[in-house]
């Protein structure tokens, strides 16, 4: 997700109790210790997980250091109406332990102002200098 937005993020929302990105785990155990850089994503899907997770708690700092260096913006514009509430993971290809590329297919569910909508992308990763990054996406009907 490389989700651009003219507004600026004033009030990040409060850290959740369960992570933003699915998997049955409290944040702070999940993609909160990516985040907070005491691990590293194994696997592109990690990062992605990872990924989607910072845009719900607005980790600026991470969104950037997981964004390949060749297409990473100079800053992540958040939507303060934006909401992202829900991942989930369609598919993936290559990204694994052995692998320097990867693409993941998810649907990223958000609400603004109380409408509920939804992203549907092809996200390519691939390692820079071991670690998994975002390279771009396709985005999907
Ligand atoms: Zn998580």
């Amino acid at each position: 997700m490389s989700t651009r937005r003219a507004a600026s993020a004033r009030k990040a929302p409060p850290i959740p109790e369960n992570c933003p990105c699915g998997l049955p785990a409290a944040y702070v155990d999940c993609c909160g210790r990516l985040h907070r850089g005491e691990v590293t994503a194994g696997t592109a899907e990690q990062v992605m997980r990872s990924r989607f997770s910072a845009f719900a708690v607005r980790d600026e700092a991470y969104l950037l250091r997981s964004w390949d260096p060749e297409t990473r913006p100079a800053d992540v514009d958040f939507d303060p109406a934006m909401r992202w509430e829900r991942l989930e993971i369609l598919g993936t290809t290559g990204g694994g332990m052995f692998h320097t590329e990867g693409t993941v297919e998810f649907r990223a569910h958000y609400r603004v102002r109380g409408a509920a909508g939804e992203l549907h992308e092809r996200s390519r990763f691939r390692r820079d200098r071991g670690a998994w990054v975002y390279l771009d996406g396709e985005i999907e009907p």
